[in-house]
């Protein structure tokens, strides 16, 4: 029977049934994570040194951390930029931040100064956090930054006494000021579900990266509705399972998984600091993982390892799943093939929508791998023809809209955008092509938006079309997705030169490179005499896409 009912016309709704969500307005993502009673023992390790943290220490640790950003000054609304790579310290400061109330905007460790200062200025930070090799890029602006080793901290010696705090110009002993049974917090300050609790980065449907505000609600909803569901799903507890953190806090996936939602769940999380597929492996085995959460790239790699013969070691693996960038039929056949124990499962969502959108779901009877699975509960969909507005019925293909608790509050400082994403009544325009099936799995058959996905990471082409009309000999420049097997898509630039120019295609890639962060560089340019653009100067994406499938 269909897995989706439609409550009014061209409504899809889950047939799940809904999710209690706390209907207290008094009440922030750290609480209700701490709500749910579970009986996990260790909640993080470090892949490489084994070091741990158990359920037991984490609410402490994450109390007195927020006292001690509290002494620092940090308060309600403040903004906090979290510059950090995956450390199971990661959860504990974001936690700390949020259980202030204050808010968290996460960044690629890998970012520019340039991109650094943009996210800054924006969210008007007013603290930071961030490892030792990066201190320099945040020196001239202006904010004090707490550095986190990545090594050689250990929690049953001095934890977090090695942090660093630029202020006070010196490796600082955090063990009196920040941390360590000293949670004096005078009193919690009164957070509210509507209140922001995240800002993270996307370029939504159209133009520059700009702020995702999340709220409090929006993220007890993210847990709630993708991961405690997801847990629900199985007949496992999840204080049992062991999952692999490769995929970065910094992105709403990431933060999603392994720094709330599975802590409400007793899950152990074992964190890779960098990926590595051989790690990966490594760790597998060593902590016996049970799940895996990858992108498209991961999957290839784990399959080829299995293949040269590694796969009969990851014995305790039960469950992969996938998302982020389309994956293609062939790499999903190969990984079955490669791994016939492991239940695997694709799943989508947006910064935007909070992560939640829908996750795949086998039985012993049905296995549908291909497909992104059932919508979550508590959340509606529609299918929009976008050119007459009309709504599709399964099989027909169109823009996915959305509904639900888990979407965003709107673009930081950016009315035009939140209302063109977000309409009246509530529905976010994804900007991506699906359909539904009969039985209410979604799938995707392309995307009506710019946005480029390399290796699951997100890449606005107007941030590199910006940088690239900077350059004193380009006259005007696009950016737009070439197709490559191995990460997906590639940011490709359509460059017209200055006349007399002689300026080579590696100049120009070098160009961008030092300004981003380097999965965003470009890495193919194509010189032009002109870029396709409609009457109103728009580029015609859809042109540069036609015109590349010829060139690659
Ligand atoms: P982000 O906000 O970085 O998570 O990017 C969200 C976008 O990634 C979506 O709007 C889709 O275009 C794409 N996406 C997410 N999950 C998938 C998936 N499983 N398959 C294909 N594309 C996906």
């Amino acid at each position: 029977y269909p897995h989706w009912y439609s409550p009014k016309p061209g409504i899809y709704s889950s047939l799940q049934s809904p999710r209690n969500l706390p209907t207290d307005p008094f009440l922030d993502v750290v609480s209700f994570i701490f709500s749910h009673p579970h009986d996990g023992v260790l909640a993080l390790i470090d892949s490489s040194s084994g070091t741990s943290i158990s359920y037991s220490n984490l609410l402490t640790l994450v109390k007195s951390l927020a006292s001690g950003l509290h002494k620092m000054g940090v308060s309600q609304g403040d903004v906090v930029l979290l510059l950090l790579p995956n450390s199971i310290y990661y959860p504990i400061v974001l936690l700390s931040v949020m259980y202030l109330g204050a808010v968290v905007t996460p960044l690629n460790p890998f970012s520019s100064v340039g991109e650094i200062r943009k996210q800054v200025k924006e969210c008007r930070v007013s603290f930071s956090f961030t490892i030792p090799e990066n201190i320099k890029k945040l020196e001239s602006l202006g904010i004090p930054v707490i550095a986190v080793p990545e090594n050689e901290m250990d929690l049953k010696h001095d934890c977090f006494s090695c942090f660093y705090n630029l202020t006070y110009g010196k490796f600082y002993s955090i063990k009196k000021n920040l941390i360590y049974g000293d949670f004096d917090l005078p009193q919690r300050p009164v957070i509210k579900q509507e209140d922001t609790a995240g800002i993270l980065y996307s370029s939504g449907t159209t133009g520059v990266s700009k702020g995702v505000v999340l709220t409090h609600r929006n993220l007890i909803a993210m847990v709630e509705l993708f991961v405690r569901f997801e847990a629900s799903q199985y007949d496992y507890s999840s204080s049992k399972t062991v999952h692999l953190a490769v995929l970065p806090m910094f992105h709403l996936y990431g933060l999603a998984l392994f720094a709330t939602g599975l802590l409400s769940l007793g899950s152990t999380i074992v964190v890779i600091r960098k990926y590595d597929i051989d790690e990966a492996i490594r760790a597998i085995d060593k902590y016996k993982v049970t799940h895996f959460h990858v992108v498209p790239m991961m999957l290839s790699a784990l399959t080829a390892k299995a293949k040269d013969g590694n796969g009969s070691k990851l014995q305790s693996l039960r469950h992969v799943s996938c998302g982020a960038e389309p994956l293609s039929k062939g790499a999903i056949k190969d990984f079955v093939q490669a791994f016939p124990n492991v239940d695997f499962i694709q799943g989508y969502g947006m910064t935007e929508s909070g992560a939640v959108g829908t996750r795949g779901f086998n039985t012993d009877k049905f296995h549908n791998y291909s497909s992104l699975g059932l919508l979550a509960p508590n959340i509606e969909a529609k299918v929009v023809d976008w050119k007459s507005g009309t709504f599709l019925p399964p099989g027909l293909s169109g823009e996915l809209w959305l509904r639900g608790p888990s979407i965003m509050k709107g673009y930081l400082n950016n009315e035009e955008a939140t209302m063109s994403t977000i309409d009246k009544d509530g529905w976010i325009h994804t900007g991506d092509i699906v359909y539904f099936d009969q039985d209410g799995y979604l799938y995707m058959s392309g995307r009506l938006k710019d946005i480029i996905k390399y290796k699951g990471f997100q890449i606005a082409p107007a941030d590199l079309e910006a940088l690239l009309i900077s350059h004193p000999e380009i006259v005007d420049a696009a950016v737009t997705a070439g197709k490559v097997d191995v990460a997906g898509e590639i940011p490709v630039a359509f460059v017209v030169k200055k006349v007399g120019s002689v300026l080579s295609s590696q100049h120009v890639i070098d160009y961008v490179a030092k300004q981003v962060a380097p999965y965003k560089k470009v890495r193919k340019v194509v010189f032009t005499d002109k870029i396709p653009r409609s009457a109103t100067g728009k580029i015609l994406r859809k042109e540069l896409r036609n015109c590349l499938t010829s060139k690659l």
